[in-house]
């Protein structure tokens, strides 16, 4: 691995405190020129100012003293690259106190997506167009203007933007141009208006909604009121993350933003009302209240992660989103943070690269479920109020850690410091076995705690020891906690009372603590007839599955006793339970895939999914909700996936009507029916899809095709797939989803590796400082199953640095080194099995 490099936080002898920013893009020669004049305060005497700059050149910078009339001293500019600054030099010691420094310069709009950057759009002629836009997080504010681009340093801004005037400029604050555009304002009068591209003003309708009712939302939840006069949401073109929260311009990639009432699938309109509430989320948490250094970044991205679920709770209560959320975001921190290169909530963090690094799974989706956790743990009032009082404390400031737990924790009279400490200060979460016996109609469980390993191998370094919420429920009261207690120390006993001796008792009630649970076989037994008829509420369904298939794959039990229980979900008919097992089983086909027993698995699928896609039916009933919308595309994708004849047939046969224009399908089966005519299909069918990929207006629709052709058999069609991935027909933010759009089969992933391996430096040039090459690493990497693999990614980067993705490369290794023992130990047993049904 490269070495770690050095990153010099800036000094402290000089701090700004107001901006007057002018900025002039030239959209023609992709450059602009910048001039601003910083007030700021010397504190202490020195003969130089270090800011943040990169990319950028200084024409000249000077500095005035407040007191000393007109006269300047002029800078000696030297960058130093290494630091991503710049040192200005003045010929005598600068004095304490006031003064402005002023600075000139230039610099490109560049085809990065961060900084200043160029974004390149139609007009609805077809005319190829470009918008300047900024991305500033983490630390490239430092690449539009010289700046202390440090979350602590905070400073007030006057911004200038010089465009033509047929152009639109927006930025934090209201500006004076005012244009035809979807807006209203919130019950408490504030201003929200949706940008959206020229000539698709219906898709912001959505959004709007979505906006309007979050904003009061909030301001009742915080207690206090959102601070701007306006807040905008803009969907820009060729956009990196998911979205961007800057304060009153809220910046999102269209298919996060843009809903076409006509076009976009339930699942679309989910995501984009999540990310709506995540953003605005941030407007008070991140915005209002600033983490004091990267290491607190989790704050802003966890407790976002977390109340996007509450707001989404509130304004669609038909997604049932809490369930989700134990499916996508629990689901997906517990599996990234069993590994033994996973890191803790809060870690020390330097240098930019380390930055983007740590805008993972861990800092999201961990962050977000031991938020919620916590909220469970000290009760919805407590939380309220804890929260009010730390925003209260720190607007306008910056915070750490342990302010929000001291808040929490006086609001609660909870000892939230000591419990949360044990969260966010260590990797990795506990496993929680239980045994159990009956004492007459008591329930005595003891709950013994140790740290779950990927592999099932406990650290070689270090002692694990977590302060877990515990909750209990039984069969006579499912969804209600019958225990609460505090597990605080490796083992304890339990008493549940009032429990006969053939009624399940569930540890983790609906699956809220950060925690798996190992059950004995005769425990786990009682559960069956529960899941089959549902009186196991789905929440914990989900969970107990989601713990058996990752204690199989820590060789902790057996994977064929975890297939027998998959066989009591024969009623299921929750979506989210669906969807969480289909994952799990998932994996497991990936690692068939690999010997000549797939067509067992296939067989075993086919006959697991039928009922319920059969019960579903191919159209939508009228009454039905969002959630029939999505179980039917997982059950028909997954059908048509391992090539049931008949949905083939039915698929094929739709999506020729949807080609010639006759019946066009509706936006929930576009997904099932792509994928469907694609894995099963040959040229003529990716033609047409291609086709339908030049036509399509939508990004959605782009999206939607461009991920899911990558799955048609032929091995030359994969390669097309991978080479247009990199073309201008792609957008720079979706390549790394269309190349890991043919991962689908062994050779897939073999020409995936074999393509990432080819075009490194390219794609290394593209991605580098940015957590799309996090994922490229994952996408092309991540499910092999050899150890001859593992050696060779490893080497693979040993000479190809990647310093953005490290951590990531470290964990995909680490997967396929645990698919590789998976096969040893199970894959003849799991066969066997399957040829058995
Ligand atoms: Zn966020």
């Amino acid at each position: 691995m490269p070495e770690k490099k050095e990153f010099k936080r800036l000094p402290t002898d000089v701090k700004p405190e107001n901006y007057t920013l002018r900025l002039q893009p030239d959209l023609d020669k992709f450059t602009f020129k910048g001039q601003e004049t910083i007030d700021v305060k010397v504190l202490s005497s020195t003969t130089s100012i270090t800011l943040n700059s990169e990319e950028i050149e200084i024409q000249s910078a000077c500095y005035k003293a407040a007191d000393a009339g007109d006269q300047n001293l002029k800078a000696e500019v030297k960058f130093e690259p290494e630091n991503a600054s710049v040192v200005l030099s003045f010929p005598s010691a600068l004095q304490p106190g006031s003064g402005q420094l002023c600075i000139d310069f230039t610099g490109e709009l560049n085809d990065k997506m961060k900084g200043f950057y160029r974004s390149k759009y139609s007009s609805p002629s077809g005319e190829e167009k470009y918008g300047a836009v900024t991305q500033f997080e983490a630390t490239d504010a430092r690449r539009a203007f010289p700046c202390w681009d440090e979350p602590a340093v905070k400073a007030t801004f006057d911004v200038t933007l010089v465009v033509p005037k047929n152009r639109v400029a927006l930025s934090n604050m209201p500006v004076k141009s005012e244009n035809d555009l979807p807006e209203d304002k919130d019950s408490d009068g504030v201003l929200v208006r949706v940008y959206t591209p020229v000539g698709k003003k219906e898709q912001g309708q959505f959004a709007l909604e979505v906006a309007v009712k979050t904003l009061p939302f909030y301001n009742k939840y915080f207690q206090i009121a959102y601070p701007l006069p306006k807040i905008d949401l803009i969907a820009i073109a060729d956009f990196a993350a998911g979205a961007m929260e800057n304060w009153g311009l809220v910046t999102y990639r269209e298919t996060a933003l843009l809903i076409d009432p006509k076009n976009s699938s339930s699942k679309s309109k989910q995501w984009v009302a999540l990310v709506v509430g995540h953003e605005l989320a941030h407007q008070w948490f991140g915005n209002l209240v600033t983490m004091e250094w990267w290491t607190h970044l989790w704050l802003n991205e966890g407790f976002a992660s977390w109340i996007e679920y509450l707001c989404v709770d509130y304004c669609f209560p038909e997604f049932d989103i809490w369930t989700q959320f134990v499916n996508s975001d629990l689901g997906r921190a517990l599996e990234m943070d069993a590994l033994h290169n996973s890191h803790a909530i809060e870690i020390p963090v330097g240098h930019p690269d380390e930055v983007d690094e740590i805008f993972d799974a861990i800092s999201y989706s961990k962050g977000a479920s031991v938020i919620r956790m916590l909220h469970d743990y000290v009760g919805d009032e407590s939380f309220k109020k804890g929260m009010n009082q730390y925003l209260t404390k720190f607007k306008y400031k910056n915070a750490v850690t342990e302010d929000l737990w001291e808040s929490l924790g006086k609001a609660s009279g909870k000892p939230v410091l000591d419990v949360m400490t044990t969260w966010t200060k260590q990797m990795g979460y506990p496993v929680v076995k239980v045994s159990e016996k009956q004492e007459g109609s008591n329930r005595v469980l003891t709950l013994t705690q140790e740290k779950f390993c990927a592999d099932g191998v406990q650290e070689k370094e270090g002692s694990f020891s977590w302060m877990v919420p515990v909750s209990i429920s039984t069969a006579s009261d499912p969804k209600k906690a019958a225990v609460v207690t505090l597990l605080d120390k490796t083992s304890m006993d339990v008493t549940v009372p009032n429990v006969s001796p053939d009624q399940w008792v569930k540890v983790n009630c609906e699956s809220v603590g950060v925690y798996r649970v190992q059950y004995s076989s005769e425990t786990l037994d009682r559960f069956i007839p529960a899941i089959k008829n549902k009186t196991l509420p789905p929440r914990d369904r989900l969970g107990l599955q989601n713990d058996l298939f990752a204690l199989a794959r820590a060789g902790m039990i057996s994977t064929v006793d975890v297939l027998k229980v998959v066989g009591a979900f024969v009623n299921e008919d929750d979506y989210t339970v669906w969807s969480d097992l289909t994952g799990n089983l998932g994996q497991i086909s990936i690692l068939l895939q690999n010997t000549d027993g797939f067509e067992d698995f296939k067989t075993f699928s086919k006959k697991l999914y039928k009922p319920v896609a059969q019960s579903l039916g191919w159209d939508a009933k009228e009454s039905e909700g969002p959630l029939a919308a999505m179980l039917r595309e997982l059950a028909l994708t997954r059908l048509g996936k391992y090539g049931d004849e008949e949905t083939v047939t039915e698929a094929r046969k739709r999506f020729e009507n949807h080609v010639s224009g006759k019946v066009p399908l509706p936006a929930d089966l576009k997904g099932p029916v792509y994928l469907t005519v694609m894995v099963n299909g040959d040229e003529t069918t990716f033609n047409q899809m291609m086709k339908l990929y030049d036509e399509a207006d939508m990004q959605e629709e782009k999206v939607r095709i461009s991920r899911c052709i990558g799955s048609i058999k032929s091995d030359e069609l994969k390669k097309k797939v991978l080479d247009f991935a990199m073309s201008d027909k792609v957008r720079s933010q979706d390549t790394v989803f269309v190349i890991g759009g043919v991962t689908g089969t062994v050779q897939g992933r073999e020409l995936c590796w074999q393509f990432v391996q080819d075009k490194w430096t390219e794609l290394h040039e593209r991605y580098k400082g940015g957590f799309l090459l996090s994922r490229l690493v994952e996408v092309s990497t991540d499910n092999f199953v050899t150890e001859a693999r593992a050696k060779e990614v490893e080497k693979f980067f040993e000479t190809h640095s990647a310093p953005a993705a490290e951590r990531k490369i470290q964990q995909s290794v680490e997967n396929i080194r645990l698919n590789a023992k998976w096969m040893e130990r199970e894959s003849t047993s799991v066969l066997k099995f399957l040829r058995s049904q």
